[in-house]
């Protein structure tokens, strides 16, 4: 029987590649969710008669259009906007928004579909979606980031609310462009909904430790793989890719846990620093004063800057976060690490590993958090904030910090246990992905066609 399931997943793949031609990363996503779901498809064959595969790879809505602007020369830019509405079965559609000139509907799908499981997982009651644009912040002054994100929202108003759907940061998109985002929606409306957005100000409905959610989540998650075993990260090196805010969180807990920080970059290269990453220095340059990483040699010389971001995972660590983007670790960088004696993974980006690489990890022992799991706090902490937003009052910053933890243990909980269920005992890929399908699954066979 496993066989022919095998068998139906395969062609419901192979459909979804026929109706999402030139899509690898949308494809990347899809295949690693279908293969770990056999098991659950030979256990609920419920799942197959109700079409929930051909049904769950198909977004409610796609909304694609267009955003023109006025640059600082008086000339008019085009460029292009998306928002995919994944999924409603358990909640408002809910995923960040991402502004980078790479942003195409393959990346907004692939995003959108793994924050479905990824929202699912975090127990609270939220969608799937995503959305950006290929808007490249990179260079452009703060009113032409404004007058964008106003142009951007104009458009994406007609489609979002606090009961329906609800946008996030991502990359490129900060608590700035979150700020003129609110602003106009406000403007369109005509009416306080604080709740449209997450990410937002503390002055005006934003909430305390969203801003260090997906770091520290990330690391949180970590910690208890490493717990599990008898390991932590006191007394570990620590090699933490990317230098956003993903990245600045998950250096300053795992710092803060006793681990040492020894590499971070950006998207030009990577900086080594034998001593442990200053995170006062990477905060100010890339914060407050939007330089890249290469300058923080200039202010430390023991540390060693190298062009070539991927050139990171060189650097011999016990634990690694990946926290940068899509796709960062390949195969030969997986097999480095596992070779300089990895011992643990953590994904703070969403996919950020080769389905190969992914394989290379497994097949070594090395523990390994994947993104639906280890990066869920970011999210997570959005629906407190929407919490906070309804409730109209506000938490301390213990509170969220509290309530993260606990969703992060919970997450791990649920993956160890749901893996150990169907067969793949310590592969959190499969656990993740199954626990997270299943809530969603069951929503949707509960709703009807
Ligand atoms: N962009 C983040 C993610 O990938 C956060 C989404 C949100 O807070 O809605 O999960």
């Amino acid at each position: 029987y496993t066989e022919s399931v095998q068998k139906y997943v395969q062609q419901v793949f192979e459909t979804v590649q026929k109706r999402n031609p030139n899509e690898a990363e949308f494809h990347q996503a899809v295949k690693e969710v279908f293969d770990s779901l056999v098991p659950v498809l030979v256990k609920k064959p419920e799942y197959i008669k109700q079409a929930i595969l051909e049904r769950i790879v198909e977004p409610e809505r796609v909304i694609s259009f267009r955003v023109p602007w006025v640059d600082d020369e008086g000339n008019v830019q085009v460029n292009r906007g998306f928002r995919v509405q994944y999924s409603s079965a358990i909640g408002p559609y809910k995923g960040g928004l991402r502004f980078h000139p790479s942003v195409n509907a393959s990346i907004i799908k692939f995003l959108g579909f793994e924050q479905i499981f990824k929202n699912s997982l975090t127990g609270q009651p939220i969608g799937g979606g995503k959305g950006g644009s290929d808007f490249d912040p990179k260079g452009k002054s703060d009113g032409e980031i404004m007058r964008f994100c106003q142009s951007f929202m104009t458009e994406l108003s007609k489609y979002i609310g606090p009961d329906t759907d609800v946008p996030a940061g991502d990359i490129g998109v900060g608590s700035k462009e979150i700020g003129y985002l609110f602003g106009q929606y406000k403007k369109m409306r005509g009416a306080y909904e604080a709740g449209v957005l997450t990410g937002k100000g503390l002055g005006y409905g934003g909430s305390l430790a969203r801003k260090e959610a997906t770091g520290y989540g990330t690391v949180y998650f970590v910690d208890e793989m490493l717990k599990d075993q008898g390991l932590s990260f006191k007394g570990s090196t620590v090699v933490v890719s990317g230098s956003g805010n993903v990245s600045i969180y998950a250096i300053e807990k795992a710092t803060q846990l006793g681990a040492k920080v020894v590499a971070c970059s950006d998207s030009n290269g990577y900086i080594y620093d034998p001593n442990g990453i200053n995170l006062d220095t990477v905060k100010r340059l890339k914060e407050v004063e939007k330089q890249r990483i290469s300058e923080y040699v200039s202010e430390h010389p023991e540390a060693i800057y190298t062009e070539n971001c991927s050139g990171i995972w060189t650097v011999p660590c016990d634990i690694a976060l990946p926290c940068a983007t899509q796709n960062e670790i390949d195969q030969a960088s997986a097999q480095i690490l596992v070779s300089n004696g990895v011992k643990a993974i953590g994904e703070g980006a969403n996919m950020p590993s080769t389905l190969e690489a992914v394989e290379t990890f497994l097949e070594n022992n090395v523990l390994f958090g994947p993104a639906k799991a280890a990066n869920a706090g970011g999210v997570s902490v959005s629906a407190l904030e929407m919490a906070q937003n309804s409730a109209r009052l506000s938490w301390t910053f213990e509170e969220v910090d509290a309530k993260l933890q606990e969703i992060m243990k919970n997450i791990y909980q649920n993956s160890k246990q749901a893996a150990a269920e169907y067969g793949a005992p310590g592969n959190f890929v499969v656990g993740a992905n199954i626990a997270g399908f299943v809530k969603v699954a069951d929503a949707m066979i509960e709703q009807g066609v």
